[in-house]
């Protein structure tokens, strides 16, 4: 079970809309300010043709209950986050546009030091983030979900396992050579999922109206207002690899934006074999039935 939703909002000031649609929708109304309908509803057309002279911005979300992921090719992946993984413990400091006095922008950051865990603060989590998203993405994943990937074969990434963290402050010298480090992989209970395959063009956001929390080194932003705000792929642009980043979006008349984080999606077969196993740490939304979002692709 799936169902396309289109969600709009005012480009008004404030988001405020005239009082008329309110009035006739506002059952429709949710409570970020926007109207949300079935895409290609009676409402959803009846709302359009009301608009006249209202400015508005939309994305349209894919919401697909379990049962259904096999009618998409591809999901965003969103895991829950754990403050205990602090990105500026790996990363190299200064490296890119990012300073930890001004944490703003994550483009050509390097990541220096592999990552260190605390396995009791993470213990039965299955899939997690930082909870500072960056870029490129960080994703720390448990051995029984590494095991479950490479069961699979999954393509477009590595794994490289993660140091264990007791309560010692956290070591200086965590290169792959440094003695006692958990680096052959085997026995580590936590690795970090590196996504290597990058989508060829991030998807079409349609007008790009405002940039917004921009960054002053790049110029990357960290949000944007544009006539479509979730976006549409190229299946062209599309491998077929299990696991692909991007960190931009372009607009329809193919200028590239970037953005300041890095964002993950995940082919459908991976993505039921992970909620066939259980695994924790997936983000699902909504209560009955919950759902995961399915990318939109134009074919
Ligand atoms: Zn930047």
């Amino acid at each position: 079970m799936y169902e396309t939703t289109v969600e709009y909002f005012s480009n008004a000031k404030g988001g405020k809309w005239p009082k008329r649609l309110v009035a006739e929708f506002g059952e429709y109304l949710k409570s970020n300010g926007g109207f949300e309908f079935t895409k290609g509803s009676d409402e959803d057309s009846l709302f359009r043709s009301k608009l006249r002279n209202v400015g508005v911005t939309s994305g349209i979300d894919i919401r697909c209950a379990q049962e259904s992921l096999e009618a998409f090719r591809y999901f965003y992946l969103f895991v829950e986050t754990h403050d205990s993984l602090r990105p500026w413990d790996f990363m190299l400091a200064g490296s890119g546009c990012l300073t930890e006095e001004s944490p703003l922008c994550w483009i050509g950051s390097v990541q220096e030091k592999r990552i260190h865990v605390d396995e009791r603060a993470l213990g039965g989590m299955d899939l997690v983030s930082p909870d500072f998203l960056t870029s490129p993405a960080i994703i720390v994943v448990s051995k029984r979900c590494k095991n479950l990937l490479q069961r699979l074969g999954v393509t477009g990434c590595r794994f490289e396992a993660c140091d264990a963290k007791t309560n010692a402050p956290i070591s200086i010298d965590a290169s792959p050579n440094s003695p006692g480090s958990a680096i052959n992989g085997e026995d580590a209970a936590f690795y970090q999922l590196n996504i290597t395959e990058v989508v060829a063009k991030p998807p079409c956001f349609g007008k790009v109206l405002s940039l917004e929390f921009r960054c002053p080194k790049c110029g990357a932003a960290g949000g944007c207002r544009a006539t479509n705000m979730v976006g549409e792929f190229d299946l062209a642009d599309l491998s077929e690899a299990d696991f692909q980043t991007y960190h931009g979006f372009c607009d329809d008349e193919g200028r590239l934006y970037h953005h300041k984080v890095e964002r993950i999606i995940v082919s459908s077969r991976v993505l039921q074999a992970l909620v066939h196993e259980g695994m924790k740490g997936l983000i699902e939304w909504g209560s009955d039935p919950m759902f995961y979002h399915a990318v939109s692709i134009r074919e």
